[in-house]
């Protein structure tokens, strides 16, 4: 699987990975990295620039590290396919993320 995945629409996803340095984090000593912790979804807003939006995924990690934060459910990872839909909260931007595509909400 790729970092980055091209959704369609002008949307484009790149997972970011959790990995903090642990001696400058010692807190988070015993919690362990996650590959795909988030993600950011860019895209176009629609008067046409670019924007941006954050999703962080389900995990016993993001629960410990951000509790309370809403998170999206992971239904398949491949092709990506997230639960519920993802709303930017900058420009109004709204659709779901279904088999790795971008569906317009
Ligand atoms: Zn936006």
């Amino acid at each position: 699987m790729s970092d980055v995945i091209d959704l369609g629409h002008d949307h484009r996803l790149q997972f970011l990975r959790w990995a903090p340095d642990r001696d400058l984090n010692p807190q988070v000593s015993d919690v362990p990295d996650v590959e795909r912790y988030a993600a950011v979804i860019e895209h176009l807003t629609p008067e046409g620039d670019r924007c941006a939006g954050g999703v962080t995924f389900d995990s016993p990690t993001a629960r410990k590290i951000e509790p309370g934060k809403a998170m999206w459910s992971v239904e398949s990872w491949a092709p990506l396919t997230l639960s519920p839909s993802v709303l930017c909260l900058r420009c109004g931007d709204h659709g779901f993320v279904r088999d790795g595509r971008w569906v317009v909400a």
